[in-house]
């Protein structure tokens, strides 16, 4: 299919008929930074905007091997044999850093990918950290708008693409295995705080023991973090993606909070808040981008570096001296 022969009327109405194609075809928009396709995302965005709270947005995060896309596999088809429309997005910040990506190179997720209700893409590649989450982010109202109720966006655990991706969904799921005692060494503090979830997988043949006692472990970390905001304490759970196990359990407790925060009203007030601060962000990155391809700046600023490096002039007294011939504020 052309996208130059395609309107974003066909497009928009392909995506509201869940033709799986043209969803395709907007991502790829979304995705793309030529002008004219961005206008063409624009728009299709734009009709794709919905007060739908109806559907849930997940976040998965884990270091590389811990599982996850073996997990999200099995995760994904149970939740299509409930009667779910599965979508999979992956935020792979390796993949704007390098050429390789440490979460696409392989082919993941076979099975989801042939099952008629779920979608997976894999990971936008991006310039930027801030990029691809606008992208993801674009993506997910498309994917929503096309009737996919349940959204499972991917990450692993390095960088700040966990934080990203924690601003963009409804529950957040740490994937962790059982090590030799020293779980808690290694994780940084702010992913367990995000957590609304901490799942220990592989726990199968010799390691359920060890996997029960990390159980306990992260179960007594947690409960020296304050209460969050939203009233939910988080849990933790094990489990065997690879056998299959646990992931009713797991639905069971991502189904519970999903209800507590509905009837709460954060479920509706968090995702307001993310849009708000959506368009705050989106704000700050082309304020910086703009400022920085300005004509005044590209001139002036390397000269006004050198001044403040060899001290012939104060740094705020370089950056006023700027911003006044920019006429900011
Ligand atoms: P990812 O890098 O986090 O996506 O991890 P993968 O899903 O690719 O899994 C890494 C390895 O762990 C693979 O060899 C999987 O077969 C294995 N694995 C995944 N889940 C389980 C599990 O529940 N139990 C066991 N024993 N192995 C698992």
């Amino acid at each position: 299919m052309n996208l130059a022969n395609l309107t974003t009327a066909k497009i928009i109405k392909g995506i509201l008929e869940n033709d799986v194609a043209l969803v395709s075809k907007a991502i790829t928009l979304i995705e793309s930074t030529n002008t004219a396709h961005r206008i063409m995302a624009n728009e299709i965005i734009q009709a794709c905007i919905s007060k739908n709270y109806e559907t849930l947005r997940i976040g998965i995060t884990g270091v590389p091997g811990v599982g996850k896309s073996t997990f999200i596999e099995q995760f994904g088809n149970h939740l299509t044999e409930k009667g779910k429309k599965v979508a999979v997005l992956t935020v792979d910040p390796s993949s704007s850093r390098t050429k390789g990506s440490i979460l696409g190179d392989k082919t993941r997720m076979t099975e989801l990918a042939k099952n008629p209700n779920a979608y997976i893409r894999p990971s936008a590649s991006g310039t930027s950290l801030g990029g691809v989450a606008r992208k993801t982010r674009e993506s997910i109202m498309v994917l929503e708008a096309a009737g996919y109720n349940t959204i499972i966006i991917e990450t692993i655990g390095v960088g700040q693409s966990e934080t990203a991706v924690h601003s963009m969904v409804d529950f957040f799921l740490l994937l962790k295995i059982a090590g030799a005692g020293d779980e808690l060494q290694g994780i940084k503090r702010g992913i367990m705080e995000m957590a609304d979830l901490i799942v220990i997988n592989k726990a199968d043949g010799n390691n359920i023991k060890n996997a029960e006692l990390s159980k306990i472990e992260f179960t007594r970390a947690l409960h020296m973090f304050p209460p969050k905001e939203n009233g939910w304490s988080a849990e933790v759970l094990t489990c065997s993606a690879l056998e299959n196990k646990g992931l009713k359990e797991i639905w069971q407790v991502i189904s519970t909070y999903c209800s507590l925060m509905k009837e709460n009203g954060f479920f509706v007030k968090n995702r307001q808040n993310q849009n708000e601060q959506w368009l705050l962000q989106y704000l700050e990155q082309e304020l910086l981008t703009a400022f920085h391809n300005h004509e005044i700046t590209k001139d002036l600023l390397p000269k006004l570096k050198e001044e403040v490096i060899n001290g012939s002039i104060s740094p705020f007294a370089a950056a006023e001296k700027l911003l006044k011939l920019l006429k900011i504020p």
